[in-house]
C-alpha cells in the first residue's frame, strides 16, 4: 500500500465518519488543524503515519500508565486472546481483577465490570436510584462523567468546547433530574436526591484540586439526607494513589466507578461499592445491568497486569516526574512572559493560562477564553510533544516519561512558549 499522509487519511476519514473521528477531542476541532494519525507508540512515544515521533502525554486520555505497548501488557493480551477472546461465561480473570480492585479500595466491597467508564457511570446512576428510590442527581459544572444522556449536562472535557453546555439529543426530561452545582463549594442537599456523583480531583476541566473539606462536606451532607456519595475515578483510579482518592483524602465513598487505568488500554470499566447497595443490581435485585462483552478476559488480563506491576512506590515515582515537569514547564513559561498557573495533584497536572488559581468551571472557562492554548498547542506539536488537544484534558505523566524525556520536554516548552507568546500577541490578543 502506498503511504498515505496524516491530510488524506484524516480527509478520507471525514468522509466516512464524522468529523473524522470515533471520539469528538481527537479532530482537533479546539485547536484547529489537521490530526497526527498514529500508526504505532511504544513507551512515551507515538509515531504518525508520516513517521514523525512525538513524546505523548496524551497517553489515550489516561488509559495507559505504564507506557504505551509494555511487553509485559502486550504478552498478557496476545496470552489472553490466544484462549479465545469472549465467552459469554464467568472467568477466573474477572475475578481477579475484581480481586485486585476491592482489596485496594477499601470502600469497594462488590463491583461489575462493564466495557467503558461511561457504562460504569452510568450505572452507578442506576444502582442509586434503585436503591434509594429517588430520581435526582447532584453533579458539578464541569466534571465529565461519559456520555450518557442525565450526565452530559454542564460536562467537561470535550463537551466543555462546544457552545452550549448540553449535548444535543439529550431530552429536556433527563437533563431535568440532573442538578448542576459549583465545584468545590458543599451544596446544601435535601431528601429528593439519590446521589451526588464528583470526580474526587477534577480533570476533564483542566486539573482541579478539590478544597480541603469539599469531599469531606459532600460525605456528611449526603449522610444527613439519605443520598449516596458517588467517586468517579474512571481517571483518578489507580493513577492518583496506590488506593485511589479514598487513601489520599480520608473519604469514603458509597460507590465508585473505574476506567481507563483498569483496562491497560482496552475497553473495560468497573462500578463497586458498598455490598448492600451492589446489591439491587440484577440476577439479586430489580436494576437491571448487562453487557455481551463485560469482564471481557483480553481487558481484564491486561488490567490486572497493570495493577500488579503498579505498588505505592509507582506512585512516588509519578508523582516526583509529574511534580518536576509542572515545575519546569510552568518556569520556563514564565521566563518568557507566557503568564501560566501549573495544577496538579499527585502525577495529574494541568497548564491554566493567567496567573489565577483555577478552583471550578467557571474560572478555567476564563482561562481558556484567554485563547492561548491553541498556540501552545501547535508549537509543542511541532516540536514533537504530543499534548492534549484541548484546553481542558490533563496532561498525563507516566511510568514510562524518563528524566532524559522530561527535560527534553522542557526545553521545547521554553521554544514553544516563545512562539505562542509571540503569534498570540501578534494576533493582537491581550491577557
Ligand atoms: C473518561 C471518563 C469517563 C468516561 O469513560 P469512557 O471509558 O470514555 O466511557 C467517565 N468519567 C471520567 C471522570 C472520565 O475521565
Amino acid at each position: 500500500m502506498e503511504m498515505l499522509t496524516n491530510k488524506e487519511l484524516f480527509e478520507a476519514s471525514s468522509r466516512l465518519m464524522p468529523g473524522g473521528v470515533n471520539s469528538p477531542v481527537r479532530s482537533f476541532g479546539s485547536v484547529g488543524g489537521t490530526p497526527y494519525v498514529v500508526e504505532k507508540a511504544t513507551g512515551p512515544f507515538v509515531f504518525d503515519v508520516e513517521g514523525k515521533r512525538y513524546i505523548d502525554y496524551v497517553q489515550s486520555y489516561g488509559a495507559i500508565i505504564l507506557g504505551h505497548a509494555d511487553p509485559r501488557v502486550t504478552s498478557a493480551i496476545t496470552e489472553a486472546a490466544a484462549k479465545g477472546t469472549s465467552y459469554g461465561a464467568p472467568t477466573p480473570g474477572e475475578l481477579e481483577l475484581a480481586q485486585l480492585i476491592s482489596s485496594r479500595v477499601a470502600g469497594v466491597e462488590m463491583l461489575r465490570l462493564t466495557s467503558s467508564g461511561t457504562e460504569a457511570t452510568m450505572t452507578a446512576i442506576r444502582i442509586a436510584r434503585g436503591f434509594t428510590k429517588r430520581d435526582k442527581i447532584v453533579k458539578f459544572d464541569g466534571c465529565y462523567h461519559g456520555h450518557s444522556d442525565g450526565l452530559l449536562v454542564h460536562a467537561g472535557s470535550g463537551v466543555a468546547n462546544m457552545v452550549v453546555p448540553d449535548s444535543g439529543g439529550v431530552p429536556a426530561s433527563m437533563a431535568s433530574s440532573t442538578v448542576v452545582l459549583p465545584y468545590n463549594e458543599v451544596p446544601e442537599l435535601d431528601e429528593t436526591i439519590a446521589a451526588v456523583i464528583v470526580e474526587p480531583v477534577a480533570a476533564n476541566m483542566g486539573l482541579v484540586p478539590p478544597q480541603d473539606g469539599f469531599l469531606a462536606g459532600l460525605r456528611a451532607e449526603c449522610d444527613r439526607v439519605g443520598a449516596l456519595l458517588i467517586f468517579d475515578e474512571v481517571i483518578t483510579g489507580f493513577r492518583i494513589a496506590f488506593g485511589g482518592a479514598e487513601e489520599n483524602f480520608g473519604v469514603v465513598a458509597d460507590l465508585y466507578t473505574f476506567g481507563k487505568v483498569i483496562g491497560g488500554g482496552l475497553p473495560i470499566g468497573a462500578v463497586g461499592g458498598r455490598s448492600d447497595v451492589m446489591e439491587v443490581l440484577a440476577p439479586v435485585g430489580p436494576v437491571y445491568q448487562a453487557g455481551t462483552l463485560s469482564g471481557n478476559p483480553v481487558a481484564t488480563a491486561a488490567g490486572s497486569t497493570v495493577l500488579r506491576l503498579l505498588e505505592p512506590a509507582s506512585y512516588l515515582m509519578l508523582e516526583g516526574r509529574a511534580k518536576y515537569l509542572a515545575a519546569g514547564m510552568e518556569k520556563v513559561m514564565l521566563e518568557v512572559d507566557l503568564e501560566v498557573v501549573a495544577q496538579r495533584h499527585g502525577p495529574l497536572f494541568s497548564l491554566f493560562f493567567g496567573l489565577a488559581p483555577v478552583g471550578n468551571f467557571e474560572q478555567a472557562r476564563a482561562s481558556v477564553s484567554k485563547g492561548v492554548y491553541p498556540y501552545f498547542f501547535h508549537a509543542m506539536l511541532s516540536r514533537g510533544v504530543a499534548l492534549a488537544p484541548g484546553p481542558y484534558e490533563a496532561i498525563f505523566v507516566g511510568l514510562s516519561h524518563d528524566w532524559e524525556q522530561l527535560d527534553r520536554t522542557i526545553d521545547i516548552t521554553q521554544a514553544a512558549a516563545k512562539e505562542a507568546r509571540d503569534k498570540y500577541f501578534s494576533a493582537s490578543k491581550k491577557f
